[in-house]
């Protein structure tokens, strides 16, 4: 079977969804996602997107993404990151993203390692909110065609440029545990086998995390890196492959599957962590990866399988308005976070490295960019700023978007 069109995007989380989205209507867009279209760890995200909230926090926010990244950041991707902030959120906006607002302003919370609250949210489900407003808007273009339970697992190479991918029913193993969603514009799952490929002037890999290939994950297990070890295998250009990000924060269960994350901005917003003796051992707000190490160093020391979060010294009515999920989800485990500590453990959440992109997310192979998390443009060094990915997905899946347009015109 082949398909022929323009655009061919892999993956439909915010960066394959927006690269979508900002590419004119004229142009025919395909786009296949491994899952349903809901199943992508972009719905996940909890805490919020961040923007530059003035010219004055533009200092600021850039040196805490490099302090946070270990100053191994691209200084100059972090600036475009930066400066693109307050158009992309308005973009959200008039998508139908709402954020948090009091008297017609928006609401800015604050996560670890930022020297300010500068992150716009939506309850605890900013991702959810972000993404469906997305994907309701690509399901009412009909220039672009979802393909859901559709896996990559090549690209097309001729003459050392990308001609598109090769594409396949996904196996059922790797169905996403997310609910099916009803109403796909195409589906190639009702077939036992078909092998598709996918003709394209420009090819988008837009595949998300790598989380699937650990045991303890905040990531859905079918996100395995498919789109690295395609690049691999055809002498694309890698980066920091290295560079996994734990989130301190994630809720212990013996249980296997997802972990269920527990926000940074639940210690942004004044939870504290807690030893077997119920004592502090780390400032909270640290980077990630430096809380990540006191906790495990706290565990070796005691023998233990979790430390404790208690989020006593955030009101009870804050909880249940910024947290409500997490609040119900807790309690659906046995925990009333309005009472008691819960138990926390860190696990694999972010992947910083990947296929290396230049500042427009074009990769080292023609025809061929890469946007989001599978990408590497250097935005978050070697750690990521807490709610610094959302933004950076979807400012330079923009950008890809544009170079496409600007090299057809150019042609
Ligand atoms: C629990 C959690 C909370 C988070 N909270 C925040 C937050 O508050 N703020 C923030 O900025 N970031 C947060 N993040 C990170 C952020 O959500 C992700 O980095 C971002 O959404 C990645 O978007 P993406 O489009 O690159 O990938 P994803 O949204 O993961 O989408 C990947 C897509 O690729 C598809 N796919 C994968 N492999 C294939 C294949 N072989 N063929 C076809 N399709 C494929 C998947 O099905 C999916 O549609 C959080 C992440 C998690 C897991």
């Amino acid at each position: 079977m082949e398909i022929h069109t323009d655009v061919v995007i892999a993956g439909c989380g915010v960066a394959g969804l927006y690269s979508a989205l900002k590419l004119p209507a004229d142009r025919q867009i395909v786009i296949i996602t491994k899952s349903d279209a809901r199943s992508s760890d972009s719905f996940l995200a909890q805490g919020g997107i961040c923007v530059l909230r003035d010219e004055e926090d533009y200092d600021s926010y850039f040196e805490d993404t490099l302090r946070a990244g270990h100053y191994e950041n691209r200084k100059e991707s972090v600036d475009i990151m930066i400066r693109e902030s307050r158009s992309v959120i308005c973009d959200l906006v008039e998508y139908g993203v709402r954020f948090e607002q009091e008297n017609g302003e928006f609401v800015y919370t604050r996560e670890g390692a930022h020297s300010r609250p500068r992150i716009l949210f939506h309850e605890d489900i900013t991702g959810e909110e972000i993404t469906s407003s997305l994907l309701k808007r690509v399901r009412e273009r009909p220039n672009i065609t979802l393909y859901e339970y559709t896996t990559m697992t090549d690209i097309i190479e001729k003459d050392g440029v990308c001609r598109g991918i090769v594409a396949e029913k996904t196996p059922d193993a790797c169905a996403g545990d997310g609910v099916l969603e009803s109403k796909a514009q195409g589906n190639m799952a009702g077939e036992e086998r078909i092998r598709c490929e996918i003709y394209a002037e420009d090819t988008i890999l837009a595949t998300g995390g790598i989380g699937g290939r650990y045991q303890h994950s905040t990531n859905y297990p079918h996100l395995t890196g498919d789109a690295i070890d395609i690049a691999k295998n055809h002498g694309i250009r890698l980066e920091h492959l290295d560079y996994v990000q734990i989130h301190p924060t994630t809720l212990y269960s013996d249980k296997p599957g997802r972990r269920f994350l527990i926000s940074e901005s639940v210690r942004g917003e004044g939870a504290v962590l807690y030893n077997e003796k119920k004592e502090r051992f780390v400032d909270e707000l640290l980077p990630r990866d430096v809380v990540t190490k006191a906790i495990h160093e706290q565990m070796e020391e005691e023998g233990t399988k979790h430390v404790w979060l208690s989020m006593a010294p955030i009101p009870t009515e804050k909880i249940r308005k910024h947290f409500p999920h997490i609040y119900e989800h807790c309690l659906e485990e046995g925990y009333d976070v309005t009472k008691e500590c819960i138990p926390v453990v860190p696990a694999q959440h972010y992947f910083m490295g990947g296929i290396w992109v230049d500042s427009d997310s074009h990769t080292s192979m023609e025809g061929l960019y890469a946007v989001g998390e599978t990408s590497c443009n250097g935005v978050h060094g070697a750690n990521r700023l807490a709610s610094n990915s959302l933004l950076e997905s979807l400012v330079f899946s923009g950008r890809a978007a544009a170079d496409i347009v600007r090299r057809s015109k150019d042609c």
